[in-house]
């Protein structure tokens, strides 16, 4: 793509960091062929993480929620560049990146790095699993956050029920191996302790009756309820439910330390072990390394530890003439980490990129060609000037045996609803937001196969 357009302007770049709700959004909705566009993530694939918690067990396949960055790039106009790589350090003051990327040889990796100047930065780079630097997290539990996370939970799981029935009944160690505990509820965690105790009541159960009912799915929560975004008749339907399907719900429990085989927690403000074999941490978000890189670099503006803080125009606090940021790497009040707001954000930047393009145009023809373009000019400024607005649209949680739970906003009503009719709205929610018709087949495909022929058992 030529670096000017057929007047003399330059064309100027965009960087966008991640591949993830934020920036897929922006790539999908921006006209590139007004910009040099230049994609930079470690993730060659955008993943479709409302349906994350569905795949270590394998009610849905991995490959059916993600869609290559590649074959996103190839729908685009113009010439989009992606490097699978991480930028691990951001010059503002010289509008520089620096890239590191790691080659693969047959006896080393190698570590290669790249600089990379751009005009417009968006920053799109998620956050990291919390552990609010609670000892033993870290070093013993699996998250729930990237496809590596959930492959590594699916072995573990199969690992222990194999172990397990290798093991005398009365065996202690077969309990305790049998103990799968999921420390937070919010969505995450209740998503995922319900995708686990469908795979054990409707699949393990056939193959192997004994292990389980010794099988016991816990989940732990510090405040006094969970799923705290929906409305309480919601709240207390889904703990009644869990209850009922045989979840062991630990309310105001708040877990202080692990170790490879224990939890250790304040419940009521008594001390108790929950011993585990298989320990799932869902307890919310955290900043990268390299937000808190800028963070620092920028401490006089940036002055939130929760993440990188930005104006009404999702332009990043100390930076605002060339950087922006968005999704779960910022914080600003009222903007919930989710891939809702996320995608919102991208599509208003789209358009934002489109408005600075015009003034860029306007300004040009004003100095070349000596024309007044004021009021054409003024006209965009004021639109390049309004606020992003995000439209809250509902929150869905799937709670397990075919049950979901959603919460609609429509204009100023609110409608909600639960049961077996949630769960089809919940289906027909995700299906219709999945990224491509191929990802919509797959994962209705894969709906399918587990309903008639139940979910796969082996590694
Ligand atoms: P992400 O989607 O996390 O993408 C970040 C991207 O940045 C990734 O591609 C990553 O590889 C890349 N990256 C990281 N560091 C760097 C770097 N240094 N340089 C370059 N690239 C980098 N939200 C909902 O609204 N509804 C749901 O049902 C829902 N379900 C969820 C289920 C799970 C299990 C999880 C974990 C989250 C869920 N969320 C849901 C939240 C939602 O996924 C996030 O809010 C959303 O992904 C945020 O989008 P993002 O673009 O900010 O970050
Ligand atoms: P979250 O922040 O929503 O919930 C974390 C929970 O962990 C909280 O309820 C908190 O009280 C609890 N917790 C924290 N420390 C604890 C401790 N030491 N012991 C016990 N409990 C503890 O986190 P999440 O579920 O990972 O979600 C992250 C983001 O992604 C949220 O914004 C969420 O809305 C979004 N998300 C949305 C959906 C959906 O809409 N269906 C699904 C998954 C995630």
């Amino acid at each position: 793509q030529s670096t000017t357009f057929p007047n003399g302007s330059k064309r100027k770049t965009i960087v966008i960091l991640g591949s993830g709700w934020g920036s897929i959004s922006l790539l999908k909705t921006l006209d590139t062929s007004l910009y040099n566009v230049v994609v930079v993530s470690p993730r060659n694939y955008f993943l479709f993480t409302p349906l994350l918690p569905s795949t270590p067990m394998r009610t849905i396949e991995l490959k059916s929620i993600t869609e290559p960055v590649r074959a996103i790039m190839r729908q685009r106009k113009g010439e989009v560049t992606y490097y699978e790589a991480t930028a691990n350090d951001i010059d503002i003051k010289n509008k520089k990146l620096t890239l590191q990327t790691t080659c693969h040889d047959d006896n080393e990796n190698m570590q290669r790095e790249l600089q990379l100047d751009y005009d417009y930065l968006v920053v799109g780079i998620g956050a990291q699993s919390t552990t609010f630097n609670i000892p033993g997290v870290y070093e013993n539990a699996n998250f729930l956050k990237e496809i590596s996370d959930s492959e590594k939970i699916r072995l573990k799981v199969l690992k222990n029920i194999e172990t397990a029935s290798f093991l005398k009944k009365d065996d202690p160690e077969r309990q305790r191996l049998l103990n799968f505990v999921v420390v937070g509820g919010g969505p995450t965690g209740v998503e995922f302790a319900a995708e686990l105790n469908d795979y054990v009541s409707q699949d393990l159960k056939k193959w192997l009756p004994d292990i389980s009912k010794d099988i016991k799915v816990t989940l732990v929560e510090a405040l006094p309820n969970i799923l705290n975004m929906f409305e309480k008749s919601l709240i207390d339907y889904t703990q009644t439910f869990l209850q009922k399907e045989n979840i062991d719900l630990k309310l105001k429990t708040m877990v202080q330390s692990v170790d490879e085989n224990i939890v250790t927690a304040k419940m009521d403000g008594k001390e108790v072990e929950i011993p585990y074999g298989v320990l799932v941490w869902a307890t919310g978000n955290a900043p990268t390394q390299l937000a808190k890189k800028m963070m620092n670099d920028l401490k006089e503006e940036q002055t939130s530890p929760r993440g990188l803080l930005i104006n009404d125009r999702l332009q990043m606090l100390g930076a605002e003439d060339s950087v922006f940021a968005i999704g779960d790497c910022t914080f600003h009040p009222g903007l919930f980490p989710t891939a809702q707001v996320a995608h919102q954000e991208g599509g208003y930047l789209a358009e934002q990129f489109k408005l600075l393009h015009q003034l860029d145009q306007c300004k040009w023809e004003m100095n070349t060609a000596n024309t007044d373009n004021t009021k054409e000019l003024n006209k965009l400024e004021n639109k390049l000037n309004e606020p992003f607005k995000y439209i809250h649209r509902g929150t869905l949680s799937y709670i397990g045996a075919e049950r979901a739970i959603v919460e609609l906003t429509i204009g100023d009503n609110k409608f909600k609803m639960h049961g077996p009719f949630a769960f089809w709205f919940w289906k027909t929610v995700y299906l219709s937001m999945c990224l491509s018709f191929k990802n919509r087949a797959l994962v209705a495909f894969d709906w399918c196969k587990t309903y008639f022929f139940g979910r796969d058992s082996s590694v």
